[in-house]
């Protein structure tokens, strides 16, 4: 019988792992998938690993970069950011504007973020949208806060998320100029390759786990037809997935948004402007990896067209956004699609069902990121993995 049985080797299961097994817990990793990490992953290009899921790492991570020295995983400053956080140029192309926009609904809002960030107990009344059109924001404000909060903070239309969660969200970085400037030298995936490396044989990999039951005094957790005993289990998974294992308390679904990210390869070298670009095509925000190669991210409605459109006509799209924003041909784009990207709350969210995902079940215990106070963030999942590990170890 193990001490404790986690399911889920996302940064957050990994951390809870690691914590455990450093208190001298036997414990076991049951991953549903082929590989570790989850929704951080950084599969090789023709210049090195490129960052597929969760990859910007803020000065204000103070939980994530801590593990990180703890295990040997390297950040660097990172050469490419959005906005303020990285280097000029950064190029506007939104509602066919090309330039800095001139949004002043937009600057509203993004006041009233601030002043919301600094107020935690704000009310929770308001979609982004909704507060915009009682401000009297007109339709480019609108579209400038849709591309730019689904590039930096929502996978999901500003129609739905609530300004207050936005607010809080916002309030969990360091600040323009001072934030999302580190990378994981050998991609965020390797920091989650190091985790597991570091458990030793502890990751069962394809282990997809069906339920988790309560049985005299211990836990049975079922791998297809083998039954596992525990005395303790952490579930470090997102809440569509908690929701399909057998056992546990229901919990509400919540909405993630879509997203997807691209290796975009070019035929012709990249002159040196711009560096980057924020745009609402199905390229979303495109940056130099170097002369040969963009990054991109794109969230939110132009993510579900893309997503939709299929791959000869999504890929003809940012082909044709690429070539105008950079004056270059496209040979090549890797996507990796996350049709259920991350936890956005909707108004109300944050401080009803929110509050309440970290609530243990008598032995089971809740991780991943979802169940921190910072469910889109790789420093969530970490703060989450550490205060179930904690759990698991105070009741032992
Ligand atoms: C496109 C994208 C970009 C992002 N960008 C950033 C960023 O720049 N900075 C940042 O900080 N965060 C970012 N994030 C968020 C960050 O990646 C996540 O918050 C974090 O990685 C979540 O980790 P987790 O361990 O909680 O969940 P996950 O990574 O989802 O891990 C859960 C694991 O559980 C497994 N699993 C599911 N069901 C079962 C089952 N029944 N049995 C066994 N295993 C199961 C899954 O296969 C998965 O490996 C981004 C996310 C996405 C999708």
């Amino acid at each position: 019988m193990y001490d404790a049985v986690v399911v889920g080797a996302g940064l957050s299961g990994l951390t809870a792992a690691h914590r455990l097994a450093a208190a001298g817990a036997d414990v076991v990793v049951l991953e549903a998938g082929a590989r570790v990490g989850g929704r951080v992953c950084s599969p090789s290009g023709p210049a090195g690993r490129w960052e597929a899921g969760g990859e910007a790492v803020d000065l204000a991570n103070t939980r994530l970069r801590a593990l990180a020295d703890e295990v040997g995983a390297t950040l660097r400053r990172s050469e490419v950011g959005w906005g303020d956080h990285g280097p000029a140029p950064v190029e506007w192309r939104v509602a066919g504007r090309p330039g800095p926009p001139d949004a002043p609904g937009y600057r509203r809002l993004a006041a009233e973020i601030a002043r919301r960030a600094a107020a935690p107990e704000a009310d929770d009344r308001f979609t982004v949208a909704e507060w915009m059109a009682r401000d009297g924001a007109g339709m480019f404000d609108l579209a400038v806060a849709e591309t730019v909060v689904s590039v930096t903070s929502s996978t999901m239309p500003v129609k739905w998320m609530s300004l207050q969660a936005l607010a809080v969200k916002t309030a969990a970085r360091s600040g323009a100029g001072d934030g999302a400037e580190l990378r994981f030298a050998d991609g965020a995936g390797g920091f989650a390759e190091t985790l597991a490396d570091g458990l030793r044989g502890r990751v069962r990999l394809n282990a997809a786990v069906s339920s988790v039951r309560a049985g005299r005094g211990r836990l049975e957790i079922a791998v297809g037809a083998e039954q596992l005993r525990a005395a303790r289990a952490v579930v470090a998974v997102p809440l569509h997935a908690r929701a399909r294992i057998a056992g546990l308390p229901p919990v509400p679904t919540g909405a993630y948004g879509v997203a997807a990210k691209s290796l975009i390869e070019l035929e012709d070298e990249l002159p040196g402007a711009p560096t980057a670009v924020l745009t609402d095509t199905a390229l979303g925000y495109a940056y130099r990896r170097d002369e040969r190669s963009l990054g991109s991210f794109v969230g939110s409605t132009p993510a579900a067209w893309l997503l939709r459109a299929g791959r000869r006509a999504g890929d003809a799209a940012v082909a044709e956004a690429v070539r105008r924003a950079f004056g270059v041909r496209v040979s090549r784009i890797t996507r990796v699609a996350y049709p259920r990207s991350y936890l956005i709350f909707t108004p109300g969210e944050l401080r009803g069902f929110g509050a309440r995902l970290a609530d243990p079940a008598g032995p089971v215990h809740f991780a991943g990121a979802e169940s921190s106070e910072l469910p889109s963030f790789m420093e969530g999942a970490v703060r989450a993995g550490e205060r179930a590990a904690a759990e698991v170890l105070a009741a032992q």
